[in-house]
């Protein structure tokens, strides 16, 4: 068996779903589970639509309504058998059916819980991946629905649930293994349930979760994420064009690439597949024939000692000074709890005697936090910043690294440094209008020669 998941532009119209049923139709033989996300950006406009009802809107929701019904309904109908064109008509129809309640609902009390939220992003998923199965039987292949809600199972944090995989792994060998002898099984990504039955979501981007989470519950032999780019490059394009495909690269230097800003792939997606040790590829649907990224336990050894530099922008940066602080303890503590009250995740950290640095990069709550920490200490706070970060298996253990980064790095301010936390990963901070220099300097300074067993 392998996993094959298809993002929200590979399955975003009527012929996108056919060339995804030609990519799955070449490798039949291997058993394909197929994963897809909420066909193009339906989960956005879901998301609008619950915000609009929350607003009281409640015509323009329901109008937002019938464009994605009309949408979804105009792709399905020419992917669908005469036999079936019925039943999924009613399917669809029906689905629209239970989000205009919710619409209703919402409107009614002009508030969304995180509940609610889930309830409505989670049907993006339901129907593209009802509409996909039909597609693939009206392309010739035998396909069988399985909802992701009834074998992946979470905890009740909404729209950002966490899955309990004692829970989720054995549903999924008693369920897919069985029906992908005979068919391709096709499942939504994103979405999950509770104990108890109730829609939950995995966090946007999360349907490649889903990939790694099923492939690793029914042991697969490789996941692959189908996508709209050739794979994993040497820099983020949105910054710097031209950068190099990577055609191999670890778990763990992959991760620190998500985490560090890389769209590609969520950031949780390796985690199931690094532990159960199965390969992950990202691959371009519109063009197959490219060999993609290949994400493993071991790769080959790298003459170049760097793989990618990732970037995050839209930094906000916390200053934290207090005299106070000189040879007190527990001083760190009262600050991180400050963020946990508020639960804010911190990036980078980096202290002094007197005063701590810390990056976020979701800054609702920041006025709250600030005020907070201003009975403490004194703050300062920067806004427009972005981090860069060099990735490459053995960035500690390689000596010269440092110098080589600094000496790409002259001319750019930079503002903040943290190394050795990780062994893989240098990274810092700069004023986003440096981003872009920084990002050339790096790259012109470390892939001038390529290793060709590990870049394209
Ligand atoms: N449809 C969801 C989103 O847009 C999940 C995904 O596509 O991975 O975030
Ligand atoms: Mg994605």
């Amino acid at each position: 068996m392998i996993v094959m998941k298809f993002g929200g532009t590979s399955v975003e119209s009527a012929e996108a779903i056919e060339r995804v049923a030609s990519i799955v139709r070449a490798r039949l033989q291997r058993q394909p589970v197929v994963v897809v996300s909420a066909m193009g950006k339906t989960t956005n406009r879901l998301l609008a639509l619950a915000r609009l009802a929350a607003e009281g809107k409640q015509a323009d929701a329901l109008a937002q309504v019938s464009e994605l019904r009309e949408f979804h309904w105009n792709e399905a109908r020419r992917m669908v058998i005469p036999e079936e064109k019925d039943n999924l008509h009613a399917s669809l129809d029906a689905h629209f059916e239970e989000l205009s309640h919710m619409v209703a609902e919402i409107a009614q009390v002009e508030a969304i819980s995180p509940k609610m939220v889930d309830a409505v992003s989670s049907l993006g998923e339901r129907l593209s991946s009802i509409i996909v199965t039909h597609a693939f039987r009206y392309f010739g292949m035998p396909a069988a629905h399985v909802d992701s809600r009834t074998v992946v199972i979470t905890d009740t944090r909404h729209t950002q649930a966490a899955p309990f995989f004692d829970l989720t792994y054995p549903r999924l060998q008693a369920a897919i293994p069985p029906l992908a002898k005979s068919q391709v099984v096709v499942m939504g990504g994103f979405i999950a349930s509770t104990r108890d039955g109730v829609a939950t979501t995995l966090g946007r981007g999360g349907s490649d979760f889903t990939a790694s989470i099923i492939g690793a519950g029914i042991g697969a032999e490789e996941i692959q994420i189908w996508t709209d780019v050739d794979g994993m490059l040497t820099c983020d394009p949105r910054i710097l064009p031209g950068g190099h495909l990577i055609r191999t690269i670890s778990f763990d230097e992959a991760a620190e690439l998500a985490y560090f800003g890389a769209k590609v792939l969520h950031p949780a997606t390796v985690l199931p597949a690094m532990d159960k040790n199965i390969p992950v590829l990202v691959l371009n649907s519109r063009r197959p024939e490219v060999s993609g990224t290949r994400i493993v336990n071991q790769p080959p050894p790298c003459k170049n000692p760097i793989k990618s530099i990732a970037c995050k922008t839209d930094i906000t940066v916390v200053r934290i000074h207090s005299l106070r602080m000189l040879m007190a303890y527990g001083f760190l503590r009262r600050i991180f709890e400050v963020f946990d009250r508020f639960q804010t995740p911190v990036d980078m950290v980096t202290t002094s005697e007197v005063s701590v640095s810390l990056t976020i990069d979701n800054p609702q709550k920041l006025n709250e936090i600030r005020l907070e920490l201003e009975g403490i200490a004194g703050v300062e706070v920067e806004q427009g910043r972005a981090i860069v970060c060099v990735v490459g298996d053995d960035i500690r253990g390689t000596p010269g690294i440092g110098a080589r980064i600094f000496r790409a790095l002259e001319g750019v301010n930079v503002l903040m440094v943290s190394q050795g936390s990780s062994k893989l990963n240098f990274s810092f901070l700069v004023d986003a209008a440096d981003l872009k220099r920084a990002v050339a300097g790096l790259h012109n300074e470390f892939f001038q020669e390529l290793d060709p067993e590990v870049f394209a």
